[in-house]
């Protein structure tokens, strides 16, 4: 935080300050074709399965590339924690940070989630977000954020003292564990940073901290993903509920969500440009 200063100002300030922002990655290159494909894919879905996710419990689910998945609020509004892995390859997974990176502080429709180094290829491009009209508020707010990483017992302790065994991390490594029987140490290493579904969030103009408000999320509305490897994902429905007043306890009203996977004809997907992995040589400068 840049509360409190020590340092003097330096004599040569005016030459240091106020340089215009330049965009870190500009990403125009990694726009193409795919989007309107999808969307005329979308038109022609048919459900294949869905699971509801139990308020401060999480679940996982498998999504086959060329199939689409839905997370929807049900009953109230309520936030979900997503992870998301290469379904034969869990070292792959959502890569947060460089997705934050590439598109800023909150995901919608045509953003790519990427995947972990060395791989970092999109795992999923959302596709359709009901909340997309939310844009951004007077205090910077927005929905989807990739910035939040997750709510933990860790943090949770540090702050308040407390053992809490409900954060989404707990949730997303108990699924792990009773779902896809991994070793507890295993599942918790794996589970990571995390796209906040439905969250509103952003950060205070003073103190640039990260803040949350109610979600105006409702029942019915719904993040749209399609698949572009084989998917694990894991969802959680998190302990904060709408996140309007706290989170890490059993205080918030707290609502299932729904997770629902949907096909659609391999016609309507014959022309996708396909996700591959990197093809950096991966020497780093090394002979
Ligand atoms: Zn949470």
């Amino acid at each position: 935080m840049k509360i409190r200063k020590f340092s003097k100002k330096p004599l040569d300030i005016s030459e240091r300050i106020g340089a215009k922002p330049v965009v870190c990655y500009p990403n125009n290159n990694i726009e193409e074709k795919n989007l309107t494909i999808l969307h005329i894919a979308r038109k022609n879905l048919s459900k294949k399965n869905e699971i509801i996710i139990p308020p401060r419990d999480a679940k996982t689910f498998q999504v086959k590339k060329g199939e689409f998945f839905r997370i929807e609020s049900v009953e109230g509004p309520q936030v979900g924690d997503l992870n998301l892995f290469n379904l034969n390859n869990l070292n792959e997974k959502f890569y947060s940070g460089k997705t934050r990176a590439l598109y800023g502080t909150h995901l919608s429709v045509g953003d790519k989630m990427f995947s972990s180094f060395p791989y970092l290829r999109s795992l999923a491009t959302i596709t359709w977000d009901t909340l997309d009209w939310y844009d951004y508020d007077e205090d910077g707010g927005s929905v989807h954020d990739v910035i939040g990483t997750r709510c933990d017992p860790y943090t949770s302790k540090l702050l308040s003292g407390n053992d809490y065994h409900y954060c989404c991390h707990s949730n997303l490594t108990r699924a792990l564990v009773k779902e896809k029987k991994l070793k507890i140490d295993e599942a918790e290493k794996i589970v990571h940073d995390v796209l906040n579904v439905f969250m509103l969030t952003g950060f205070t103009n003073d103190t640039k901290q990260y803040f949350m408000k109610a979600s105006p999320v409702r029942p019915g509305d719904y993040l749209e993903f399609f698949a572009e490897t084989d998917l694990l994902g894991a969802l959680s429905a998190c302990p904060g509920g709408d996140c309007g007043s706290e989170h890490s306890s059993d205080v918030a009203k707290c609502y299932p969500l729904k997770l629902s996977i949907w096909q659609t004809n391999e016609k309507y997907l014959k022309d996708l440009d396909t996700s591959e992995i990197s093809n950096y040589d991966r020497s780093h400068g090394i002979d």
